[in-house]
């Protein structure tokens, strides 16, 4: 058995993970949420004071503003569509058969408006450009989504929903990219006190097919994307636990996002996998929380 797939077995076992029969959809035991929500805390005690707006949005975003992000041009494997029953009952007759039968019944459903959220920020952008111009200095958003990913896989560490805490910040290039290294030091800070061994590194998103190779090039070669990476079921190769992302103007441009002297807002987000750092803990200090150094319980807890 490899590594990913002892590792899920344990956390089911312990009850940490809840098995729901499909693969990256799991349940969590009250100990877990405990370790993010104290995992949060500690964010809160590095970021709190920088002023973030915070909001929450729903693991749903509205499916016009999705199409307009461009997910579907460099992520088309991996989103996940909301879709409904619309029919008449004679539709509803032999979809119940088709049910009963064992056979596809899924074929007559219909999109809704809604999509599944891809990465919290996403529906952060459109939301602000409806307000008009920023600050000149700049403005900084503190965000926490479920997120959908069809990665289905037996790595516990790849989830389909999972949650992401963001930080987001817009306004010039300087601006962005001193939050974006800002938040690089504190995550290797935070990692430390936790007792995780980490590195960074540069990253690429998992853009789609042909095109998406030069993407992935552009992106690393412009230093565009680092990932910060922890060793969960293998220390040869490290999980991302938390992502760094310098988008440039691209948002700016995409979603008309100015500030006030009229030029085009450069953004950065900063994203925790707040499953991932919860399992680098539970595969670094064991599965017993009770038994991890009283350091990392304090930095989580105290
Ligand atoms: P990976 O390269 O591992 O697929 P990613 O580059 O797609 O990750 P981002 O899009 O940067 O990840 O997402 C931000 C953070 O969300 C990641 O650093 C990671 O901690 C977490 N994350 C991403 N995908 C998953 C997943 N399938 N399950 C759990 N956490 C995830
Ligand atoms: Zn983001």
């Amino acid at each position: 058995m490899d590594m990913q797939t002892s590792f899920l077995d344990r956390l089911f076992e312990s009850g940490l993970l809840i098995d729901t029969g499909v693969d990256g959809l799991y349940g969590r035991s009250g100990q877990f949420e405990d370790v993010i929500s104290g995992f949060e805390r500690l964010i809160g005690q590095y970021g709190g004071a920088d002023g973030a707006e915070a909001m929450r949005f729903p693991p749903g975003m509205n499916r016009a503003l999705f199409e307009k992000s461009g997910y579907m041009k460099s992520f088309p494997q991996l989103a996940g569509t909301v879709h409904s029953f619309c029919g008449s009952e004679l539709d509803h007759m032999s979809l119940l058969q088709c049910i009963d039968a064992g056979e596809e019944w899924t074929k007559g459903q219909e999109a809704t408006d809604i999509v599944l959220t891809p990465a919290a920020c996403y529906p952060l952008y459109p939301t602000v450009a409806k307000r008009g111009p920023l600050p000149n200095a700049g403005a900084l958003f503190d965000l926490q989504s479920y997120c959908f990913r069809h990665e289905p896989s037996k790595d516990p560490a790849r989830q389909q929903l999972f949650r992401m805490r963001e930080y987001v910040c817009m306004g010039t290039e300087d601006h962005v990219t001193a939050f974006r290294q800002l938040w690089m030091d504190r995550g290797v800070e935070m990692m430390s006190k936790l007792g995780l061994d980490v590195v960074i590194d540069v990253a690429n998103d998992p853009f789609f097919g042909r095109a998406g190779k030069m993407m992935v090039n552009n992106q690393r070669d412009q230093n565009l994307k680092f990932e910060l990476l922890i060793p969960v079921t293998s220390s040869a190769k490290p999980t991302a636990c938390m992502s760094f992302n310098y988008h440039q103007d691209s948002f700016g441009q995409k979603w008309g996002l100015a500030l006030e002297d009229g030029s085009v807002a450069h953004t950065a987000c900063v994203g925790f996998g707040l499953e991932r750092i919860a399992l680098a803990l539970f595969a670094h200090h064991g599965l017993e929380v009770e038994t991890w150094p009283i350091a990392v319980r304090e930095a989580l807890w105290a």
